[in-house]
């Protein structure tokens, strides 16, 4: 087992260095797919089975190149990354480092979708040029699932890239990321809640199936479950980022003997990784020129996490 290899995934392998990862989820879906699809490709002369693989195959493959937009774009602005996981509808980069900018929240979400935009007009073009057969219905049949997947992922909710694009352009205006993250997030709620009012009010309609209502009600449930994880990291990032070693210690206490040195500008989630990584009950709070400020305890410092407002 590779260190990037996530529960619950299987490698199929490397791709410009990154593993490439699935779910077994994928596969049974892929089955379902040829399955569903196959009857589109009857009396061809060829197994309409071979031929409903050929386009699911392709549609994977064109989920593959998304995501390889992003990598590209996040190892272009420094950030490692371990894996991509494909999904049905996308897939998920797993980028080690968030965006120092919002320029660079910007350019790596938006990448993936004009990959796809870009594959799809590519394939129609490409499906009008050839005479009709079966060849050139893959090939337009590729297009229309990669504008599918450019258009679902640019739905504007957190964890989507449509949602990431939001959050950048918000995190611009107002110079705050966190206010990004949470308008960003909001915006995915209201999304979700507009996409349950209009699948509901098509409810009369005669062209309206069932299909298309679970289909409604699964995708406005991934967008507010998205969104609220979302607010969740948000709150809990600025509780953290709320905790001063300078506020909480005490200040003119004398440390214990032995205890464990702290710079005292230390905040936020430097001053936990600084304490998880020396566990003790009390530090010694030392000012840049050596001198001792005080004492933190850690308990101290939960009391300041479990108090700060959400
Ligand atoms: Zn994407």
């Amino acid at each position: 087992m590779s260190p990037s290899q996530r529960p619950g995934t299987w490698r199929i392998g490397r791709v410009v260095g990154v593993d490439v990862l699935i779910r077994p989820s994928l596969l049974v879906m892929g089955a379902i797919l040829v399955v569903a699809f196959a009857p589109r490709y009857e009396d061809r002369g060829t197994s309409p089975y071979v031929l409903a693989a050929v386009f699911v195959v392709a549609l994977y493959a064109s989920v593959l190149i998304h995501e390889i937009a992003h990598v590209v774009a996040a190892r272009a602005f420094g950030m490692r990354v371990d894996s991509v996981t494909l999904h049905l509808l996308g897939g998920e980069t797993l980028i080690e480092g968030e965006s120092r900018t919002p320029w660079q929240e910007l350019v790596t979400s938006i990448v993936g979708p004009l990959a796809s935009l870009a594959i799809g007009v590519a394939s129609f073009t490409a499906a009008d040029s050839m005479a009709i057969g079966t060849a050139s219905d893959i090939v337009w049949s590729i297009g229309y699932v990669n504008i599918v997947v450019a258009i679902f992922n640019m739905l504007p909710g957190l964890p989507l890239d449509g949602g990431r694009v939001f959050k950048a352009i918000i995190w611009q205006l107002t110079g705050r990321e966190e206010a990004g993250t949470r308008i960003a997030a909001w915006i995915g709620r209201a999304a979700a809640v507009a996409i349950v009012v209009l699948a509901l009010t098509r409810l009369g309609n005669d062209t309206a199936t069932s299909v298309d209502l679970v289909i409604s009600l699964l995708i406005a449930w991934f967008l507010w479950q998205g969104s609220s994880e979302a607010l969740h990291h948000a709150g809990r990032s600025a509780r953290i980022n709320r905790l001063v070693a300078r506020d909480i210690g005490f200040a003119g206490a004398t440390p214990p003997p032995g205890a464990v040195p702290l710079p005292v500008d230390l905040r936020g989630a430097e001053l936990l990784k600084a304490m998880a990584a020396r566990p003790a009950e009390a530090y010694a709070l030392v000012e840049s020129d050596g001198t001792i400020y005080g004492v933190l305890t850690a308990r101290a410092v939960d009391e300041t996490y479990r108090e700060t407002p959400r």
